[in-house]
């Protein structure tokens, strides 16, 4: 899919593209090739699986310490939009603590449906990445590419004495 160039005569605030230029990867200025909506919070898919999941991540690394912003995502924009990905990785990996909350008020979204491999001894859910990309990521190659680009973050929340979810 041919992404959508700059297209004013002054430089992009955020990426600082200039008219005619690609926007960094993971750029809110950058809108979507498929519907021309910003790139970051529709659902069209529109890039190929590796494209996608480095653009995640880079918008994992920016919202990883900013809860709030990763709540405001799943509550603003659609299920499968790289934002959105980004912010249930945020909240799931660092903040499951969070997740039990919303199901105990039934919360609509993700988080209802989002199921833990695995407990600490003292009742907190620990998600691990596939866990949470097979949900929201749209499809088997999406989740495989994901998985792949957070190895790293996934590696780093496996501790010991973790009891296996029934
Ligand atoms: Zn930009
Ligand atoms: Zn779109």
């Amino acid at each position: 899919m041919e992404r959508i160039p700059h297209c004013f005569e002054s430089p992009c605030v955020v990426c600082t593209a200039r008219q005619g230029e690609t926007h960094r990867l993971g750029c809110p200025g950058e809108l979507c090739p498929t519907c021309g909506r910003h790139l970051l919070s529709c659902s069209c898919m529109a890039f190929d699986a590796e494209t996608n999941a480095r653009m995640v991540r880079i918008l994992y690394d920016e919202m990883r310490n900013d809860l709030a912003e990763a709540w405001m995502a799943t509550s603003c924009f659609p299920w499968q939009s790289p934002v959105v990905i980004a912010a249930w990785l945020v909240i799931g990996l660092h903040h499951p603590e969070q997740i039990q909350r919303a199901k105990f008020f039934n919360a609509f979204g993700a988080a209802y449906f989002l199921r833990p491999s695995a407990f600490h001894p003292d009742g907190t859910a620990v998600f691990t990445v596939r866990d949470i990309v097979t949900l929201v990521s749209g499809g088997q190659d999406r989740a495989d590419a994901l998985v792949e680009a957070f190895r790293d973050v996934d590696t780093g929340i496996r501790v010991g004495g973790l009891c296996l979810a029934q």
